[in-house]
């Protein structure tokens, strides 16, 4: 089997029906918990987001939210701060400008507060089912451990080289199914090397471990 498709087999194993661990039930939450969770857990930010949500449900309710409760409510995550300005200010946009639907192109995505390449390949690849891929911590170390990125590869690199090397319809799938392997399996500081079924195509162990 090659390479690939030995990496696809695997993790369609493990992670047979992947989906995100953050909390929410419509495009706009959605986007609001991945906004909320740049360099945070997702379970902390599933700690917030009922409180959030239920309060402010819609970006017209948001972008109306006193900046002072967001924060309050915000205040056990990281960068909550910049967090609370970012999502009011987002609303305020997608509702003034988008009629409070969430904008399908990247660019618009890119222009929001808060929304870099990450959050809108996450935003397009679950709300509107497109072919791509959002590297994350995960997706960057596990792609690189496997060699299908170079070490020196930098975030967008890496990107490039994942939709190159896959077949494109996998790609929605691999993006959670990368991150769980590598937030479960393939972890930063002790991977499970000792049992892990990618050994004889992992330039890592090859190197590292044998
Ligand atoms: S062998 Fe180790 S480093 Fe390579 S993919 Fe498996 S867990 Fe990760």
């Amino acid at each position: 089997m090659i390479k690939r498709e030995l990496i696809v087999k695997t993790l369609n194993e493990m992670f047979p029906n992947p989906k995100s661990d953050l909390n929410y039930s419509n495009h706009f939450e959605m986007l609001i918990a991945v906004v909320l969770s740049a360099q945070t857990t997702d379970v902390s930010v599933n700690k917030v987001t009922p409180e959030l949500f239920s309060k402010y449900p819609n970006p017209k309710s948001l972008k109306e939210a006193p900046i002072e409760d967001l924060e309050n409510i915000l205040k056990s995550i990281g960068l909550y701060k910049t967090k609370a300005k970012n999502i009011k200010n987002l609303s305020k946009i997608l509702h003034d400008k988008y009629d409070s639907k969430i904008p399908s192109e990247r660019k618009d995505l890119e222009s929001l507060p808060g929304v870099g390449r990450k959050t809108a390949n996450v935003v397009l690849a679950n709300a509107f089912g497109k072919n791509v891929i959002a590297v994350d911590t995960h997706v960057n170390r596990v792609s690189k451990r496997l060699g299908i990125a170079k070490e020196s590869d930098n975030v967008l690199e890496v990107e490039e080289r994942i939709v190159k090397y896959f077949q494109k319809d996998d790609l929605k799938k691999l993006h959670h199914q990368l991150i769980f392997f590598g937030r479960y399996h393939c972890l930063a500081r002790n991977p499970k090397c000792e049992n892990c079924p990618l050994q004889e195509v992992c330039v890592f162990y090859k190197k590292f471990e044998k």
